[in-house]
């Protein structure tokens, strides 16, 4: 007998990595110049020099066995308390390496946190647009998966609709800040909201309601936006970081989990994240991305490559005619599907080799996801096909 639910999830797969597969096919008959796939938030940036220098110097000069050995389940401890003392420099907070569980990149943190956060009955709250990942990790914890439709045209939180969907089941929300895959940044006036509600509903359900902070983009932005930390507004914060794209290193697998004792049950929380991922098979985090970090978690990633395809292409497709949400994070462009039906304008743009995923696809009709993470090159070529796109 076969999981049946697993069997679907398995056979209808995740649509942004159907795109990307679909763009190194084209690729092989056209030639990789020919496809513009802005399907896949793959960083375009190689991860930063000390990063590459760091890795070559532990794999030289380190004793393999513990290069290549297991780690506690939680992390070097010594790690642990370097990206602890990080979030203490970055955001004024008491992080202490007992708070930090280094995992294997944002995904599985995620689903951790969700599984950890599913009691009987449960529903775990996202709001729309959202990564399309979220309700296969919802619903593998046994949760209910509710959306919070969106707030148009600011991309921030739509309160109206998320009063009417809180219920006395709802346990977590999950909050994508930057957002992908609009690049919309939450403001601090929003998630001071967001904690006030919280609190409001918390308390009328006799329950904590808990923010599950989805944060691989929290150091991709640009101009003066800021993106709030939010254990420092809702200390009843689950943080799930990823190094993935402020390091360029989405094939290595390293991030972690942050639970600050402050969060109501904070330890037990932390210790159930702990056992849920250990339910899912985490052993530990990569132990030689493990030893990289401690001397390079103080980074920053160079964001002038992304800056200039966003205001290339901001201003040559706004000069066209689209139209877009403000993109001040991440790496994406949300458009406005210019005929209004997104899988349709998505097929038309795949006929000259033009790779958007839908907006349907992250519960938002209407629009389209363009990520600018590809080469400068490849954004200029693509302008006329995008003027031609409109046109039509
Ligand atoms: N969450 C969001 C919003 C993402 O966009 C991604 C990847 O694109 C992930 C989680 C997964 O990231 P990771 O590579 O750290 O697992």
């Amino acid at each position: 007998m076969i999981n049946q639910a697993a069997l679907a999830l398995g056979t209808k797969r995740n649509t942004i990595m159907e795109l990307a597969d679909y763009g190194r096919s084209r690729a092989a008959i056209v030639g990789k110049e020919n496809v513009f796939d802005f399907s896949i938030g793959n960083p375009s940036i190689p991860a930063p020099e000390l990063v590459q220098s760091t890795l070559l110097d532990i794999l030289q000069n380190m004793d393999p066995i513990t290069v290549h050995g297991y780690t506690s389940t939680m992390g070097d401890p010594k790690v642990r308390a370097i990206v602890a003392q990080d979030l203490c420099e970055r955001f004024g907070c008491d992080s202490k390496a007992e708070e930090i569980l280094l995992c294997c990149g944002a995904a599985p943190e995620v689903a951790a946190a969700c599984k950890a956060l599913t009691t009987e009955g449960a529903e775990i709250l996202v709001f729309a647009p959202y990564f399309p990942e979220y309700k296969p990790y919802v619903e593998q914890a046994g949760a209910i998966f509710r959306i919070v439709p969106a707030d148009i045209p600011d991309f921030q939180i739509n309160f109206s609709a998320l009063e009417e969907l809180i219920c006395p089941n709802t346990t977590a929300v999950i909050v994508n800040n930057p957002n992908n895959p609009v690049g919309a940044v939450y403001s601090e006036a929003t998630i001071q909201k967001l904690s006030a509600l919280l609190e409001r509903k918390s308390e009328e359900f006799g329950h904590r309601i808990y923010i599950i902070a989805d944060e691989p983009y929290r150091e991709l932005v640009y101009g003066d936006a800021k993106v709030p930390f939010i254990p420092n507004i809702y200390p009843h914060t689950v943080v799930c970081y990823s190094y993935s794209k402020s390091l360029s290193l989405p094939g290595e697998r390293l991030g972690y989990i942050y639970v600050p004792s402050a969060a109501e049950n904070g330890r037990d929380l932390y210790h159930a994240i702990l056992g849920a991922a250990r339910a899912m098979g985490h052993v530990c985090a990569p132990s030689l991305m493990q030893l990289m970090l401690s001397r390079c978690a103080h980074l920053h990633p160079d964001l002038s490559v992304y800056d200039r395809n966003r205001r290339t292409l901001m201003e040559a497709l706004t000069s066209y005619g689209y139209e877009m949400a403000k993109p001040e994070g991440a790496f994406y462009l949300f458009l406005k599907a210019p005929s209004g039906d997104d899988r349709a304008f998505s097929a038309m743009a795949m006929e000259k080799d033009v790779l958007l995923m839908p907006g349907s696809d992250f519960g938002c009709p209407g629009y389209l996801r363009l990520c600018y993470c590809v080469s400068y090159d490849t954004v200029v070529r693509s302008l006329p096909l995008f003027e031609e796109l409109i046109k039509e």
